[in-house]
């Protein structure tokens, strides 16, 4: 089987966005796969968190990779703090990559422009750290949104670097894009897309969001006057809609045409927010009764992180020797 590597950010609550670019796909494709998914708390800190703030969001997300469908026996689902090997080999990756690289970076570009007061030199690093997350596992897929492309790119790249001067130690990891919902923009300004760190709550659906929450924010989602259901590069706001009315009901755009043809944005907007309040309530069931069980959860943390560290520690150890670094004893 080949390996498979992803995380998320326990950073903000999780979006629509973050479910149907990311986490829906996992469990599609986790059964083919040797899968981590890992809740990466330390990238989180690349921002200021709250930490107690932090600690909560980190358990609720972890129990919500179980929740949405990822068997945690088959899958390895763990906090990346709780593996060190993480922090040891992206200090190591940090001295095979270029300032003039990390300088390209767009999200770097982004989240400082958004906290200026705290441009980090974590902020600056969060690729090479994703690199190590990656590299260590030998991760042959992973499954991010559109925006981590680039991230995934430098990975590569680091891989490659690393791999020319010392032999075969990393497998070149390919990206997994889903067809549908890999770019679901902010129902309020549909040219960005939506996030968690969003400041406008009514942008984002919430994967916590009630039903009734859910089907204002699609009532009020921002379209255009055109008036007709069309799938069009012309009309962002509704294209969005259409996305996430497909990507909830594995319907196409053109069934999805089809169905609304003749009808306005007053029937089709509460058409999605049905399609989606019906994926998300109940995965908010799930979660509850998860969340419940206490040393259920337990068990799978302690569990996890001791499998993902004794792979991780077999890269991390190669590495060590390959560059130099004294034997153990
Ligand atoms: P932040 O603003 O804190 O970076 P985020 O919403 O971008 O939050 P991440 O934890 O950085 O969330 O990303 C988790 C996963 O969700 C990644 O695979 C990312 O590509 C995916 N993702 C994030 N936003 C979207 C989106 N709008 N559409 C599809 N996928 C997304
Ligand atoms: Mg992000």
């Amino acid at each position: 089987k080949k390996t498979l590597f992803s995380g998320m950010q326990a950073t903000g609550n999780l979006t629509l966005g973050n479910y149907l670019g990311a986490l829906k796909n996992w469990v599609t494709i986790s059964d083919e796969y040797n899968c981590f998914y890992s809740v990466v708390d330390m990238h989180s800190i690349t921002v200021r968190q709250d930490p107690a703030v932090l600690r909560k969001r980190a358990r609720t997300l972890l129990t919500l990779y179980i929740a949405a469908g990822l068997d945690p026996v088959k899958n390895c689902i763990y906090y990346q703090s709780h593996v060190s090997a993480h922090a040891e080999l992206a200090w190591i990756l940090n001295c095979f990559t270029y300032m003039g690289e990390l300088n390209r970076m767009t999200q770097f570009k982004d989240k400082a422009a958004k906290h200026a007061d705290n441009i980090n030199a974590g902020l600056f690093t969060y690729p090479v750290l994703m690199a190590a997350d990656i590299l260590l596992y030998q991760a042959d897929l992973v499954p991010v949104g559109i925006d981590q492309m680039q991230h995934l790119e430098i990975t590569r790249d680091i891989a490659q670097r690393f791999n020319s001067t010392y032999g075969d130690v990393f497998t070149l990891p390919e990206a997994y894009i889903g067809k549908v919902g890999a770019k679901i923009m902010s129902l309020q300004e549909p040219s960005k897309k939506m996030s968690k760190s969003d400041e406008n709550p009514n942008g984002s659906i919430y994967l916590m969001d009630d039903k009734d929450t859910i089907m204002r924010k699609c009532k009020r989602a921002v379209t255009d006057s055109v008036g007709i259901i069309r799938y069009t590069d012309d009309q962002p706001g509704l294209k969005n809609l259409i996305d996430i009315y497909c990507a909830c009901t594995g319907k196409t755009p053109d069934e999805t045409m089809k169905e609304f043809d003749g009808k306005g944005y007053g029937e089709f907007k509460p058409a999605v927010g049905e399609a989606v309040a019906a994926i998300l309530v109940p995965l908010q069931e799930e979660q509850a009764r998860l969340t419940a069980d206490k040393a259920y959860i337990d068990g799978i943390i302690k569990e996890n992180a001791e499998k993902a560290a004794y792979y991780a520690n077999k890269t991390l150890r190669k590495v060590q020797r390959k560059i130099g670094f004294p034997d153990r004893i």
